[in-house]
């Protein structure tokens, strides 16, 4: 954690930049610049896939190796195992655990798809907990509600709690941590959106004993299809993952040892994100001041996201709260600015996972996905493109 210490610990701070309309203002407005970003790494990228196309390794190659190591040192995880999604870490992680039928599995219902599936996938049952309204994450009280209402049924065991790092701010993981050691849970961090986030002077990957995490694209670190990974503060664990991924094979590869399927990480993937790390910090560093550029321009009139002390965003999203949401987001479409409504409708109310509701359905959830808007923070914003985001999004209020 050496090198990246001041990083987690400075507090975000605009570039307090004056305000020339500048021409490019008024281009349209990706939520997520890939092309952009691709520009600046384009001959680096090149470089290295010709790398993997030369030595040949397109399963397992060395750039695998490379990169969990790469990553193990800048989180200060213990280990780090590669594989093929950010769905496939949560599972893996889970059947490392040992959680399946008859486990109760507590996420919060305001979040992507794919931490329910992955637990239904595994064959346990999901828990919905209600979120915070200002940090949207889940609300430690509803955990330790939940928790004791599974218990009082007496026919799930209560075994799991992911909390998910939604828009990229770490989960209150030291409340959460101590209802889990309460009820004897495991915490196993969904982090998918949370890379390069941290906490309490440690960094996302690092914050409890496992965390899951994905390269889509359009994640803060991204690769160039899927992509995932497991950090675990065990060896032992990781050494368990690696025979996962791997059909549950021995060391050799050779005698499946326990359930296991394909989910490694392609070799290519591995490289394009061995270049894309090298600019990693400087983006981050980029979207902390978008982010502080947005709550100085829209603080007295919107519901902003809220950082909670000690901890640090990654910033993958930039939402905030309205009461009259469609009416801004028609006026961003209008002015070719792009937005997204993540998430609109809480999980605890999709056909595959109603089953799993409670009767009194959780109340914070329901009210953000009628309210929540996401604006654009990839790293390659200007500040004028910043300002004339706010500017389209106060005149629409
Ligand atoms: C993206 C995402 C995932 C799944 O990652 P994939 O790599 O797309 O499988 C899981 N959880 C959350 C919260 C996510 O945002």
């Amino acid at each position: 954690m050496t090198a990246h210490t001041d990083m987690l610990t400075s507090d975000v701070s605009s570039s307090g930049a004056k305000r020339p309309l500048a021409a490019d203002a008024n281009r349209p407005i990706a939520l997520v610049d890939l092309k952009a970003q691709q520009n600046r790494i384009r001959s680096a990228i090149d470089g290295r896939i010709r790398t993997v196309m030369d030595h040949g390794k397109y399963v397992d190659g060395p750039e695998i190796a490379q990169l969990e190591d790469a990553l193990a040192v800048r989180t200060g995880a213990a280990d780090v195992v590669l594989c093929s999604s950010g769905t496939e870490a949560l599972e893996f992680a889970m059947m490392a655990q040992g959680i399946g039928p008859g486990d109760a599995v507590f996420i919060p219902g305001f979040t992507y798809n794919a931490t329910a599936s992955a637990v239904l996938m595994v064959g346990a049952t999901p828990v919905f907990v209600d979120v915070n309204e200002r940090t949207f994450n889940m609300d430690t009280p509803d955990l330790a509600c939940k928790v004791n209402q599974v218990k009082k049924a007496g026919k799930l065991n209560p075994r799991l709690v992911i909390p998910v790092d939604l828009f990229g701010l770490p989960a209150d993981y030291p409340a959460i941590s101590d209802v889990a050691q309460e009820f004897g849970l495991f915490v196993l961090a969904d982090a998918a959106q949370s890379f390069g986030g941290g906490q309490g002077g440690r960094w996302v990957g690092n914050l409890v004993p496992m965390t899951a995490t994905s390269f889509f694209p359009a994640k803060p670190l991204g690769c160039y299809g899927d992509g995932g990974a497991i950090f675990s503060q065990s060896r032992e664990q990781a050494d368990i993952l690696r025979s996962i991924r791997w059909h549950g094979t021995d060391e050799s590869h050779t005698e499946s040892v326990r359930p296991g399927t394909n989910g490694r990480m392609d070799t290519l993937q591995a490289a394009i994100l061995l270049v894309k790390l090298t600019i990693f910090d400087d983006e981050l560093a980029r979207r902390r001041c978008i982010a502080a550029l947005y709550n100085e321009r829209l603080g007295d009139r919107v519901k902003l996201p809220i950082c909670p002390p000690q901890t640090q965003s990654g910033w993958s999203l930039y939402s905030i709260l309205l009461d009259d949401r469609d009416r801004v987001q028609a006026a961003l479409t209008d002015a070719q600015i792009a937005s997204a409504i993540y998430y609109k409708q809480p999980l605890h109310q999709m056909k595959a996972f109603k089953a799993f509701a409670s009767p009194q359905g959780l109340p914070v959830s329901e009210k953000l996905s009628g309210q929540i808007l996401s604006l654009p923070i990839h790293p390659y914003l200007t500040d004028d493109q910043v300002h004339h985001i706010c500017d389209t999004v106060l005149a629409a209020l």
